[in-house]
């Protein structure tokens, strides 16, 4: 399908590790206080002409000062899919969080597509209160500030197409601004949901995540997710270990690096 305009390819790249139990994962706790890690990726979307790029993951300072592991730099994990990043013009930022928008340099020549409200949200009065602020990090605040001035930032409003096949959606709870990405492929609509939706098992029993700007926007924003993706399997969240054993590798040398998210995956959704 590759060169039709509106069918894209998606890959989830793999570029860091948490470790963390369950209690850690779910507002209100856990009986099971047992391993429950996380991954990190960030999402590419190309047709061949256009590549897409959501989220930039993090640094190697940031992973050191956070506690997380960097399998290796984004920019990096980017090039082994055969996609150079200074080439790459189109970056959607789900939201601000350090993990999402921490790397923005990989991307020298990007616009930055962003929803005004999270924009409001990490410059805000919210930003008073050190709970709210603690997985922002002020340098990736002040990148998005330098590239506004730079004309290298689209803001959007709620619901909005970019490409044809590719739209963003306005969720909040997580993060008041954080939007999701919904992208046509050859097997139906795919939402990459990032933190709207961290695990399949969030979305499966409608729990909360610990990080939370609005628990009831979160629970809303799982059937806000539900209706926007063709069924559970076009569903993709945001942190899950899952993705990578559930969907095919990317291609040769690509194992625990990049899955295709294009190619029906084996097992069910959430
Ligand atoms: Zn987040
Ligand atoms: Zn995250």
């Amino acid at each position: 399908m590759k060169g039709s305009s509106d069918i894209f390819e998606v890959y989830a790249v793999r570029y860091g590790h948490g470790g963390r139990n369950r209690p850690g994962n779910f507002l209100g706790g856990d009986s099971h206080d047992v391993p429950m890690p996380l991954d990190y990726y960030i999402w590419v979307a190309t047709n061949g002409s256009l590549t897409v790029v959501i989220d930039t993951g993090f640094t190697a300072n940031l992973a050191k000062a956070r506690n997380r592991q960097l399998l290796l730099p984004v920019s990096m994990a980017v090039r082994r899919l055969g996609i150079n990043p200074d080439s790459v013009e189109h970056v959607i930022l789900t939201h601000l969080h350090y993990d999402h928008a921490g790397d923005q340099a990989a991307f020298p020549r990007a616009c930055f597509h962003l929803q005004d409200r999270e924009m409001a949200y990490a410059t805000g009065r919210c930003m008073c209160h050190e709970i709210l602020r603690q997985p922002f990090e002020l340098d990736n605040i002040t990148n998005i500030l330098s590239k506004v001035y730079a004309g290298r930032v689209m803001f959007h409003d709620g619901d909005t197409e970019l490409f044809p096949g590719i739209s963003v959606h306005r969720i909040g709870g997580h993060s008041k601004g954080l939007q999701v990405v919904r992208i046509q492929t050859q097997r139906g609509h795919l939402v990459i949901a990032s933190d709207a939706v961290h695990f399949y098992e969030h979305i499966e029993t409608n729990r909360p995540f610990v990080v939370v700007h609005n628990v009831e926007d979160m629970l809303e924003g799982y059937r806000r997710v539900r209706s926007l993706a063709s069924s559970p399997d076009h569903v993709v969240p945001g942190h899950d270990p899952l993705v990578m054993r559930r969907y095919p590798k990317a291609g040769p040398g690509l194992e625990g690096i990049a899955a295709a998210l294009h190619v029906q995956p084996d097992g069910r959704g959430y």
